[in-house]
């Protein structure tokens, strides 16, 4: 049973001789190394053909499509000398590219497990701080009153019923306790000593601020002391408490 094993390619000024019986010609390009039987032979295309036929199917992984692979000068004397040592060479050399091609293929595979660890580990992080983020400004309700002492400090006093009352400095001078949420009834909510509603206003202007923020600190059951946002944000938060 006729194996190929290469097809090689030497200069043309160095052709080696057919070895199929009665041929003898010198040939260069597309000789075929052939195992016939256990004896190596080296064959020119013709007389391959002739004897196997085309045999594709034949061709050894190295030698590509079927052209003559070059060889070097020390690779045309094996050829001459030691054909079997040639082929031997050109198996090892097909071994170890094929072992760097796994080699390749194993770094390309880390790294884009690297890659993709990086990314998930940037994604878990993007979504722990999307998770931490505050309420953004727009689920904060704006302050209604215009007349507020800009950058004054305020205090919120959470009643039963959900009712609350929020301190704040008027920007005149004074201070002013407001119902929040506005309610109806605000202004027969709350003794004199809180103060004397202001219809316009719409809240209690603070004759004596001792004595008005004991009474709204008997009665709340929690407060919060801040600017706006604190107070609202305090809020949200308990309204989140008591709905969970
Ligand atoms: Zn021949």
């Amino acid at each position: 049973m006729a194996k190929l094993l290469a097809i090689v390619e030497v200069d043309e000024a160095q052709k080696v001789q057919c070895q199929e019986p009665g041929c003898g010609h010198g040939v260069y390009k597309r000789i075929h190394v052939v195992d016939d039987g256990g004896k190596i032979m080296v064959m020119g295309s013709t007389c391959f053909e002739k004897r196997f036929g085309t045999a594709p199917n034949l061709q050894p992984e190295y030698s590509g499509n079927g052209a003559g692979r070059p060889l070097t000068d020390e690779q045309r004397q094996l050829l001459l000398q030691n054909t079997a040592q040639l082929i031997v060479l050109f198996d090892e050399e097909a071994k170890a590219n094929r072992a760097r091609l796994l080699e390749s293929l194993e770094r390309n595979r880390k790294a884009i497990a690297e890659r993709q660890a990086v990314f998930e580990a940037r994604s878990a992080v993007l979504r722990q701080l999307r998770a931490a983020e505050v309420p953004s400004p727009r689920s904060v309700p704006i302050m209604p009153w215009k007349w507020v002492k800009p950058m004054s400090s305020m205090a919120y006093f959470h009643w039963p019923d959900a009712q609350g009352w929020i301190r704040v400095m008027h920007a005149t001078g004074g201070q002013v306790v407001m119902p929040w949420p506005a309610s109806d009834g605000w202004d027969e909510a709350l003794p004199p000593v809180v103060g004397s509603p202001d219809l316009e206003l719409g809240g209690y202007r603070v004759n004596d601020i001792g004595p008005c923020i004991s009474y709204l600190r008997k009665h709340a059951q929690w407060e919060r002391i801040g600017i706006w946002r604190d107070i609202m944000e305090a809020l949200a938060k308990h309204g989140k408490r008591l709905i969970t």
